[in-house]
């Protein structure tokens, strides 16, 4: 059998609109990890009935030099795939799925590759405001259901996920930028690499994602007509003024209404209380490490 070329598998588990593709970025800005967004998507590339916009680079558009003519099969799976594409040995998928997530972990780390989980999480509180924000015409209820769900869901794969288990919060990440992706580049085995704390300066090639935070990607790499998703209203103004760098988004505070935050505590306080954030804690850097 030939050596793997794919030595790490990292996936990026949790709810969304939790700074996933935030935390793909960065990681992916490292010069040998790829990030592939939500890698799942690379199966409905021949798929006609679903948008184009699902299945191409976000970045390059349908033109991409990564993920066009991509083999996988039997023998070479999506990670391998990409990183012999790439001769980038570590991988990341930020693909929510767990259906996907056990399947193609369970793949990985069968064929020798080590298999990473970083268990993603944020506030509930912003996750259904952001939720809201681009789903309105769901109630907070449901989208403080479907949070709680995911979280939960997540939870019971990471007791089951053959590999190293490692929790992250969004607002650790953004506040203490340096110090978290130290840390998981000690968990993935990699040696730190600065230009992570600009992730969005670097060559990428995800799929699906938020495209809010990768509008942010510098412009010359992007094309607009091909690729990357336009961005309108408020969310277009946001990203307009946000600087090139972390900040933590704390828009719920202003943005989520009385009633929409009473029907979350009645349905995911109990569990947001490990997950909520306190911006005056000064513990900010700790954190999220255990
Ligand atoms: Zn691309």
């Amino acid at each position: 059998m030939e050596t793997r070329t794919n030595t790490t598998a990292v996936f990026i588990g949790g709810a969304g609109h939790s700074g996933s593709t935030l935390l793909g970025l960065s990681l992916g800005s490292h010069p040998q990890v790829f990030y592939g967004g939500e890698a799942r998507k690379s199966i409905f590339f021949g798929n006609e009935k679903k948008p184009l916009r699902k299945r191409m680079c976000k970045v390059c558009g349908p033109e991409c030099k990564v993920w066009n003519h991509l083999v996988v099969n039997d023998e070479i799976d999506l990670y391998e795939a990409l990183s012999r594409r790439t001769g980038r040995p570590v991988t990341v998928d930020s693909t929510k799925s767990l259906e996907w997530l056990k399947q193609q972990s369970e793949l990985a780390h069968g064929r020798g590759a080590k298999t990473i989980l970083l268990f993603l999480s944020r506030d509930g509180r912003a996750v259904v405001s952001s939720g809201l924000r681009k789903y309105p015409e769901e109630t907070a209820t449901q989208h403080a259901e479907k949070w709680m769900s995911q979280m939960e869901g997540t939870a019971a794969f990471a007791a089951q996920f053959p590999g190293v288990v490692e929790r992250v919060r969004y607002e650790a990440l953004v506040t203490a930028p340096e110090a978290t992706l130290r840390r998981l580049c000690d968990v993935i085995g990699i040696a730190f690499d600065p230009a992570m704390l600009d992730p969005f300066s670097s060559e990428q090639h995800p799929l699906g994602g938020n495209a809010g935070t990768q509008s942010l990607l510098q412009k010359a790499q992007t094309k607009p007509e091909g690729g990357s998703m336009p961005i309108s209203g408020s969310k277009k103004d946001y990203y307009a003024s946000h600087p090139k760098s972390f900040v933590l988004d704390l828009r719920w505070k202003r943005e989520l209404p009385a009633e929409a935050l009473a029907e979350f505590e009645a349905v995911a306080g109990a569990l947001n209380v490990q997950y909520a954030w306190n911006e005056d804690a000064t513990d900010t850097v700790t954190e999220g490490t255990s």
